[in-house]
């Protein structure tokens, strides 16, 4: 997968909208990518999408990639006119709303009319009107309103769901930004990880899981691990990118490559083959500390069963949760390469090794 083809597959897939538990609109993009991709693609209840790529070996080593398909949404809490009050689907930072477009996406009477969702705008009261104090706050979600218009507000109800948006934009330098990069490039890593293994041989069985409801739970990856059953699981994820005004020692370096994380929600034998993989093919890759809990996919997947050894890819971002998230493609397509090298490299004998490298 070029360049090119990579900063396409994102631009779909950060298209589409897919707030926790309504991810359906980007397992569909993700379905259709597949079709090239793996010889199997399913969905299991709670979503989740699972593409199998059968290794070359026979029994064969299993496994799993999970990258979440879900993003930060807003729920609606109560219609009042065209205005809508809603509460957060996720960590969405209030600071960032006022201002923004919305899409929402209806389920009431006459919604069927709108299947692409009604715009809306979260506005505020303008600076004009405000005390010199409360210029200097930030406006609580409580107090922040979606306005739709009057005429379409009969159609919304409580519950239904809205994304900001914030459409994929390239930047100089193979930087891009949108909405949703967190967890969309990995999705797009993830995939095309999958296209670079089309070109390979490897023993192992490939379980490429694109998992929902991370952003409220990690319950995507909890029910996936568990059905997959894999003898080693990666996770891919967003992790901070280098960003003006936050510490070096919080982040990490931007176009450097993705980072491998490393503590104990990492399993010291996957983490060496990730290195491995990335030192044997000289791709760059950055090393993250995470002390405790990875907030990821994988801190769910590494207690699944009787325990999984799970490793955490993660690709720089600036701005995470905001609609502006900004990464550079080179380190997507880096974390593809370091994945199918990992993959590639997987043999019969890695199963007996990995209990002795705890
Ligand atoms: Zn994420």
């Amino acid at each position: 997968m070029d360049k090119t083809e990579l900063g396409k597959l994102l631009k779909r897939l950060t298209e589409v909208d897919g707030p926790s538990g309504a991810e359906a609109a980007v397992a569909a993009v993700v379905m259709d990518v597949a079709r090239d991709l793996a010889a199997e693609a399913r969905m299991d209840a709670l979503g989740n999408v699972i593409l199998r790529v059968a290794g070359a070996d026979r029994p064969a080593g299993r496994v799993m990639l999970a990258a979440h398909l879900d993003e930060i949404g807003l729920i609606v809490t109560k219609v009042e006119g065209g205005f809508l009050h809603m509460e957060a689907v996720g960590g969405v930072d209030p600071r960032t709303l006022p201002g923004q477009e919305v899409t929402v996406y209806p389920t009431g009477p006459g919604a069927e009319q709108y299947p692409q969702g009604l715009s809306g705008y979260i506005g505020g009261r303008p600076p004009h009107m405000l005390t010199e104090d409360e210029r200097k706050k930030m406006t609580p979600l409580k107090d922040l309103r979606i306005d739709l218009g009057l005429w379409a507000a009969a159609m919304v109800r409580v519950g239904d769901r809205a994304v900001v948006r914030g459409p994929y934009t390239e930047l100089l330098g193979g930087r891009v930004a949108a909405k949703a990069l967190d967890n969309r490039a990995g999705v797009a890593a993830m995939l095309a990880a999958l296209s670079y293994l089309a070109g390979m041989k490897h023993d192992w069985d490939v379980f490429a899981v694109a998992t929902t409801q991370e952003e409220v739970g990690l319950f995507g990856a909890i029910t996936s691990a568990f059905g997959v059953m894999p003898d080693i699981a990666v996770a891919i994820d967003v992790t901070f990118g280098a960003t003006p005004g936050l510490k070096e020692t919080e982040t990490v370096a931007m176009d450097k490559g993705p980072a491998i994380g490393w503590g104990p929600n990492m399993h010291p034998g996957v983490v060496s083959r990730l290195r491995a993989a990335g030192d044997a093919l000289e791709i760059p890759y950055v090393n993250e500390p995470i002390p405790g809990n990875s907030g990821t996919d994988g801190w769910a997947i590494q207690v699944t069963r009787e325990g999984i050894p799970t490793g955490l890819v993660s690709i720089p971002i600036r701005y995470m949760h905001s609609p502006v998230e900004l990464a550079v493609l080179a380190d997507i397509d880096r974390a593809a390469r370091l994945l199918a090298a990992f993959i590639g490299r997987l043999d019969a004998t890695v199963l007996a090794q990995l209990p002795e490298e705890v």
